[in-house]
């Protein structure tokens, strides 16, 4: 059985050029309900360990650089099949490949900087999920 929530954040990009509300509207009438949302910076090191799982892509360092580099929005979304149904919302990787209508055609600016981030299964969204958010911060 699928879980129903799914992990987001908004990447430093996005938030610095005041794009929170416009990807927000662009969750929230894509069906998802909001269950837990914050604003926080993380360190290089923080990063590292949340993206562990691509330590050995070249791009590593890069996007551990990126994604400390100003404060994010972290957020815990609900909506039945989130986590397929959030990744199809948010588009392919790189925005040149993002289909009309995705979070990433409107507001990613490179294949690094891309906007938002989705998780890719159950499981790492509940992984993900425990990583930003306590219990008494989901509603
Ligand atoms: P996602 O699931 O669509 O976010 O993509 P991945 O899990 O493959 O990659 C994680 C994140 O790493 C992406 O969202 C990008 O921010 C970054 N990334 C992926 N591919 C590249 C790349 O080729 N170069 C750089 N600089 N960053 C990348």
């Amino acid at each position: 059985m699928s879980s129903n929530r799914t992990y987001s954040m908004i990447k430093p990009h996005a938030v610095a050029d005041n794009h929170v509300g416009g990807i927000l509207k662009m969750i929230e009438e894509g069906g998802f309900r909001i269950v837990a949302l914050k604003k926080l910076q993380m360190t290089a090191s923080q990063a590292g360990e949340f993206y562990n799982v691509h330590a050995e892509r070249p791009f590593y360092g890069e996007l551990c650089e990126m994604m400390s580099e100003g404060p994010i929005v972290a957020m815990i979304l609900e909506k039945e099949n989130a986590v397929l149904d959030f990744r199809t919302l948010i588009g392919s990787t790189d925005p040149a490949e993002a289909a009309e209508g995705t979070v990433r055609k409107a507001y990613a600016k490179s294949k690094s900087e891309n906007a938002v981030h989705g998780s890719d299964s159950d499981e790492n969204a509940a992984i993900e999920s425990s990583f930003f958010f306590s219990g008494i911060e989901r509603f």
